[in-house]
Formats: C-alpha cells, structure tokens, sequence
C-alpha cells in the first residue's frame, strides 16, 4: 500500500475539501504515519474517513476531527500543550509536530505504554506522559497555552479552565454519552470566550470532573 498517497488523499478529500485550512495542520497531516498508531488487521483503512477500535473499548479519532480540533488549538512552535487521551498516540504525533511540548495524560496504561512506545520509535521526544486523571488537569505543568481532551464530558472540567494560559485556548467535547458539541474555550482578558465548531461523537472523559466509570 503507497501510504504517502493514502495521506495526500486524506488531506485533499477528507480536510481541505471541509474547509481544513491551517497550512501547518494540514502539512502534519500529510507527514504523520497514521497507518502505524492502527492495529495491524485495521491498517488498510488507517486513512479512511472514520475513527477506529484501538482496543479497551477505545478509539482512534476520525482524520478530520483532529485535523477540526487541532486547528482550533491555533498552536505556534513554542507552544505548551496539555493532551487528555493519549489513546493511540496520533494526536499526540500531530501535536508534537506543532508545539514546542506536550504533556500527555492517558487513564488506561496499557493504551499509554503502548503509545509512547510507537512515538518513542518515531522520535517524538518532546512529550511527556501521564496515567491518570486528565479531567484534573496537570496541576504541576500549568498554566498551558493550548489543551486538548480528546474524550466527551458532561460540561467543561472547571480544572483545565483553570490551567489555561492568558490567550489560551481549549477544545473539548461537551455533552450526553451519546453525542456532544466541539467546544472552544478562550481565556481573554474579559474572562472566558466560548465557541461551538458542531456536532461531534466521542467516548466518555470518565474523571472526577467528567463521567463516573
Ligand atoms: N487522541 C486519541 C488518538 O489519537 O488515538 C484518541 C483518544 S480516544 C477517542 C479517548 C481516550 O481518552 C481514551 O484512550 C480514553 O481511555 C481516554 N480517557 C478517558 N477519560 C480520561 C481521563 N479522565 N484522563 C485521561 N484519559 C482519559
């Protein structure tokens, strides 16, 4: 399989075409191996238009909600970045590519080992790992200019409001179990701005200030 042509594709049918248009994401999305943070019976449809099983009732996100959720985060190169859900490891790739660190927090640490090994081997070694509880944030690392939860939760963590920078941006998925909205929340001058990018299907941020398990 040519997977170079298999990521150019993605880029121009699945994130340019939907209005994708940040160069800089667009050029990691065209460069990250996606195909190798897949298990290997699911690595034909590593690029296709659809999140995927990553094992422990996990999932890897769809190409174009990362693609969504990192252009929101509107990261420059030296850029702190707060990650909840490590999961595969892809977002945490594309993140990496982009910002100067990232501070990765994954609950599951089967799913955390296995990420950083595969990162580890492509050299990413400007991130930092965490199991544990990302609703809470990472309290010792704050504040952040950018945090991403890449997991749904019944209302914004009040925690990861608190770690944001001034000018920081976080994207989260806010809603029921079953569906949620891409929320942004910029801390400004005046306080907090908060805008919606849509409609979006995620699995539970499950936290003390998120869902119980
Ligand atoms: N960004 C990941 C990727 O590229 O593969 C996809 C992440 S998956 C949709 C969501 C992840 O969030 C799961 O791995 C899940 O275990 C994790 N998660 C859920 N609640 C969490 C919490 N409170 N803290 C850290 N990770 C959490």
């Amino acid at each position: 399989m040519d997977y170079e042509k298999s990521r150019k594709n993605m880029v121009e049918t699945q994130l340019s075409s939907r209005g994708i248009s940040d160069k800089r994401v667009l050029e990691v999305m065209g460069k990250v191996p996606r195909h190798l943070f897949v298990e290997e019976a699911l690595i034909s449809q590593a690029y296709n238009d659809h999140p995927l099983p990553i094992g422990q009732k996990q999932t890897i996100s769809q190409p174009y909600i990362v693609a969504l959720m990192t252009q929101a985060l509107m990261l420059k190169e030296d850029d702190r970045v707060l990650e909840i859900g490590t999961g595969s490891g892809y977002q945490t790739a594309i993140l990496a590519e982009l910002a100067d660190k990232v501070y990765s927090i994954e609950r599951i640490r089967e799913l955390s080992q296995k990420a950083r090994k595969i990162l580890d081997e492509l050299g990413y070694f400007n991130v930092l790992y965490k199991v544990g509880d990302g609703s809470k944030g990472w309290k010792e690392y704050a504040p952040f200019d950018a945090i991403i939860a890449t997991a749904g939760a019944p209302d914004v963590p009040q925690p990861l409001v608190d770690q944001l920078e001034m000018d920081g941006r976080l994207v989260v998925p806010v809603g029921d179990r079953y569906s949620q909205e891409l929320i942004v929340v910029e801390r400004i001058k005046e306080g907090i701005r908060k805008t919606n990018l849509g409609g979006c299907r995620f699995v539970d941020l499950v936290g003390e200030y998120a869902w119980d398990e």
